[in-house]
């Protein structure tokens, strides 16, 4: 599965290229996938953009975080989450602690959408293959999703009233909603709900690895009992498409 759950297919002739002379598939590194980013030319937003921005942090984070595009501040700076926005993210992940050195921040697309309107489906579909890629290498514990847009890239029809703070499996990994700090500037009371929800993020870490060690314990074949339990509802994989089939953690 290469697209985004709640978009339609690309043409496949260019599904993966880079608009260069590359194929998504064959970036085998995060620079890698940033240099590609930096002069992609698969979507319109190419066209507006000042710079790109492909994301920045750790090459193997605990928690990738994951906003919906670039505004303003992060098109002229080529980086994600430098206006106000980032400065409170900044803040709120100094309370666990966390630098963001430790974690990994991106956007589900890499260039602002002029005016910050929200992005198109075909401009979202064009950039998902690099979220993808970057997930697969970056292989976070918990991807932490910033605001409803970004959440329904993963969990189509979530509400964030109501997933907000709590985690779900996804292709094997941890999500887990968060408020947009943006929102959270313009409201107290989601100011503390961000800041409770972020503190409860290494709590998400550890089920994410307690998850991780039960099932290569049930593949490695040598237990027998252990690999009767991945029956178990808590570790089996969810369904994009199937919001019903996600699995709640907590
Ligand atoms: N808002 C986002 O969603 N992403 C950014 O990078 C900055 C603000
Ligand atoms: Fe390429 Fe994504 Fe930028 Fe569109 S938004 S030009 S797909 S990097």
């Amino acid at each position: 599965m290469t697209e985004p759950p709640n978009g339609p297919d690309i043409a496949a002739g260019d599904a993966k290229s880079t608009g260069g002379d590359k194929y998504i598939g064959e970036l085998s590194s995060i620079e890698e996938i940033a240099a590609a980013v930096r002069s992609c030319t698969r979507c319109g937003l190419a066209g507006t953009r000042i710079n790109a921005v492909p994301g920045e942090g750790s090459d193997s984070p605990s928690i990738l975080f994951i906003g919906e595009g670039p505004g303003a501040n992060e098109d002229e700076q080529g980086r994600p989450f430098v206006g106000r926005a980032g400065k409170l993210l900044d803040e709120l992940l100094g309370v666990v602690p966390l630098l963001r050195s430790d974690v990994y921040i991106t956007n589900v697309v890499k260039c602002r959408p002029p005016g910050n309107r929200d992005p198109l489906p075909e401009e979202v579909r064009a950039c998902w293959p690099y979220l993808e890629a970057q997930i697969s290498l970056l292989k976070p514990h918990v991807i932490a999703t910033l605001g409803r847009h970004a959440m329904n890239r993963f969990l189509p029809n979530a509400r964030i009233s109501d997933q907000h703070g709590r985690a779900t499996v996804w292709r094997g990994i941890v999500i887990f909603p968060l408020y947009h700090p943006a929102a959270a500037l313009r409201s107290t009371t989601l100011r503390q709900t961000l800041e409770n929800d972020i503190r409860r993020l290494p709590a998400a870490v550890l089920q994410s690895l307690e998850m991780s060690a039960t099932r290569s314990q049930a593949t490695s074949g040598t237990d027998v009992s252990v690999a009767a339990d991945t029956t178990a509802p808590a570790f089996t994989e969810s369904s994009v498409e199937d919001e019903t089939n996600q699995n709640r953690l907590f």
